[in-house]
């Protein structure tokens, strides 16, 4: 058991870990962050896993171990970070996953391990941007309006079918694995594909499929802005689902900030 040591960095408190510790890593993953600070740790002695939801169907290799699937729920996470002997928990989950990182705040406590969170910043609106703010699906499905609208429809492949509720809109569906349940709607389409993208080739697609409506969430990040740029040169209206207010936890923009807190809580990297 690790001797603990509690210092206040921010709003949370991380518990230092003895001389003695394995320094074990722990990074809830899934996106291209997680993927950055796990490439720059396998250059470290660090014994780093990365896990993985599972719900990638073809998840591109990493240079550290993989573990795949849910833990079961915050107390299962809390038993792997114990039975394991994880010193470190680092939630670089996608800004929407939001019920990893509530279990990993939980989970981390309940295990006595410190936790930080690595996110990257969302996208701020310029003055050229037209953008409706929806605070969740449901509102930005609301958002769209009565009156029949092509949309392309970008928030990822879970949540899509919820556009169902709105079949007076034809719908053009991105997202890189298939949309699973697809939307029930009379005119929908697919498009399979994996960013990052390209802001001609956006404006192309846009103006091609006459898209008068964008819904997409506020991830962040550049390989899926070019959009943004697109619907802003062709003055179309984005319908930003913007992100739940963040929970407290100390969270970082990179993985160079991410490898600062690792060798303040771990000693040098
Ligand atoms: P979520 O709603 O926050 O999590 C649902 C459940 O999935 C969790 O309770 C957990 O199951 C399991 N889970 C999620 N992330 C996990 C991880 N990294 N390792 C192990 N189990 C995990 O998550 P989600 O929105 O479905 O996203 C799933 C994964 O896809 C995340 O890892 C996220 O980084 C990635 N992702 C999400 C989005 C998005 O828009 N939401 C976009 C791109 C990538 P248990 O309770 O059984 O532990």
């Amino acid at each position: 058991m690790p001797m603990m040591v509690s210092q206040r960095i921010g709003a949370i408190a991380f518990f230092g870990v003895s001389d003695m510790a394995p320094h074990r890593i722990l990074i809830l993953g899934g996106t291209t962050e997680a993927r950055e600070l796990a490439e720059r740790l396998a250059q470290t002695t660090y014994d780093v896993t990365v896990s993985l939801a599972g719900r990638t169907l073809e998840p591109r290799p990493l240079p550290v171990p993989v573990r795949t699937g849910g833990f079961g729920g915050n107390e299962g996470l809390a038993r792997y970070l114990t039975e394991n002997r994880i010193d470190l928990l680092v939630d670089a989950t996608h800004p929407f996953a939001t019920q990893i990182s509530h279990n990993a705040v939980h989970a981390a406590s309940a295990a006595a391990v410190p936790v930080f969170a690595l996110c990257r910043p969302p996208w701020n609106r310029t003055p050229d941007d037209r953008w409706t703010a929806a605070a969740t699906i449901d509102a930005a499905v609301a958002a769209l309006g009565r009156n029949p609208r092509r949309v392309f429809l970008s928030i990822g492949r879970q949540e899509a079918y919820r556009f169902s509720t709105a079949p007076q809109h034809a719908y053009l569906v991105r997202s890189v694995d298939p949309v699973d349940p697809p939307l029930s709607v009379p005119d929908c389409r697919y498009l399979l594909s994996t960013g990052p993208f390209d802001v001609e080739a956006e404006r192309r697609l846009l103006a091609d499929n006459a898209i008068d409506a964008i819904v997409t969430k506020n991830s962040g990040g550049t390989a899926t802005y070019a959009k943004i740029e697109a619907a802003r040169a062709l003055g179309i209206e984005v319908i930003m689902i913007e992100r739940q207010p963040p929970q407290g936890l100390v969270t970082v923009a990179d993985a160079e900030a991410a490898l600062a807190i690792i060798d303040h809580c771990l000693g040098p990297v």
